[in-house]
């Protein structure tokens, strides 16, 4: 019998399948040049600050030297921004790395991890990489007013067991785009006990302008069990460098570090998130000319029939009410890349990230 790999994996990792990026974009570069519109993968086009091209030049004579195993520099500034002490900082090759490393610390095969429909992918992938339970909460319905397909709050906390040892929450949420308030958080953890850990991923974060919704971070004195990540791939435009962080009770940190691998960011990242960090200017201006954009889009869909849900992010979903995958291809074949949802059960819809105003005037002009 010929050798198979596949029968040797664990017994978790026999039922995962492969990260699928549904394009091949190094090909489809070459085949559509300049006209190709990528709007995919939630990137920020008008890319980093212009500090992290010198703070880059400046590393690289240096990156025959090891990264600083702790990123003290950068979980310093961290911490001055959030007002945190920095030993309530974790730092990860991207925030994917940091949800999965908390599971892998924090669960296993005889506890459950809830998480909800449509929430995003790697949620349940963390959990069943540790072989636990997942439990998975219904969304909020499609006619929802202000979330449709979104977190219910309400169901999540019904659904935490004696026995959940992590919830994981998005806010805003991909690929929905919907966002849940401050105050619904708080009555949330009120209800959460303390032998549950809840992780709110804020990977757009920095998008949100909807002044009823702050972060999570502002509850961490009050809610030990509380877990917020964050990362520099979306509104710090960093995605290539792969780096994020989390805010967490410092026991919490101290078991992140046990399986951290020491050297998880290298200098580049390292050096380039400090350096984007620090320029506030430029965060402000990717902020607004973000929402300028999408709402200009999302005006644009609504008015040739499309149904948009509300974003507070830098992609919108936009809901077909019939199979998506015809649109998809049409896209496809006219160079305009979006993200299929038949993934996330919603194969009725595209999600559609913002792009530079000559990609999203290319996928209004490829709309059939
Ligand atoms: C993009 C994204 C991330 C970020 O992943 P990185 O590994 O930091 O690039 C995390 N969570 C959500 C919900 C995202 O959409």
């Amino acid at each position: 019998m010929s050798f198979d790999g596949a029968r040797l994996a664990n017994t978790t990792t026999k039922v995962l399948r492969a990260y699928d990026p549904g394009h091949d974009l190094p090909a489809l570069r070459l085949r559509f040049g300049a006209r190709l519109a990528e709007l995919g993968s939630n990137e920020n086009v008008l890319g980093p600050s212009p500090r992290v091209a010198a703070a880059l030049a400046t590393s690289i004579p240096v990156i025959f030297r090891y990264p600083d195993p702790k990123g003290t520099a950068l979980k310093n500034a961290l911490a001055t921004h959030l007002k945190v002490d920095a030993s309530r900082i974790a730092l990860g090759n991207g925030s994917h790395e940091l949800l999965m490393l908390l599971a892998q610390c924090f669960a296993d095969a005889q506890v459950s991890v809830v998480h909800s429909e449509f929430g995003f992918a790697v949620f349940p992938i963390a959990s069943a990489a540790v072989g636990a339970i997942t439990i998975r909460v219904a969304a909020l319905p499609s006619d929802h007013a202000t979330a449709p397909y979104g977190h219910d709050l309400d169901a999540i906390a019904a659904a935490v067991r004696d026995d959940t040892r992590i919830v994981f929450l998005a806010n805003p949420n991909n690929p929905t785009g919907t966002w849940f308030d401050d105050a619904t958080l708080d009555k949330f953890l009120a209800g959460v006990p303390e032998s549950t850990l809840v992780v709110v991923d804020e990977a757009y974060h920095e998008f949100v302008e909807d002044p009823a919704l702050s972060s999570a971070a502002r509850f961490l004195d009050r809610y030990p069990n509380l877990v917020v990540t964050r990362t520099f791939s979306k509104a710090y435009a960093l995605a290539g460098l792969r780096i994020g962080y989390l805010v967490a009770h410092a026991s919490v940190v101290d078991v992140l570090e046990r399986l951290r691998e020491s050297f998880n960011v290298n200098a580049l990242a390292l050096a380039a998130a400090e350096a984007a960090l620090a320029d506030a200017d430029h965060l402000a201006h990717v902020r607004e000319w973000t929402r300028r954009e999408r709402d200009w889009l999302s005006e644009a869909l609504r008015s040739r029939g499309y149904k948009v849900v509300p974003s507070q992010a830098n992609f919108v979903l936009v809901d077909l009410a019939r199979t998506a995958a015809s649109l998809e291809s049409h896209l496809f074949e006219r160079g305009v890349i979006v993200r299929p949802m038949g993934g996330y059960g919603l194969g009725h819809a595209l999600r559609i990230s913002i792009g530079s105003r000559g990609e999203n005037e290319r996928l209004l002009a490829a709309l059939p």
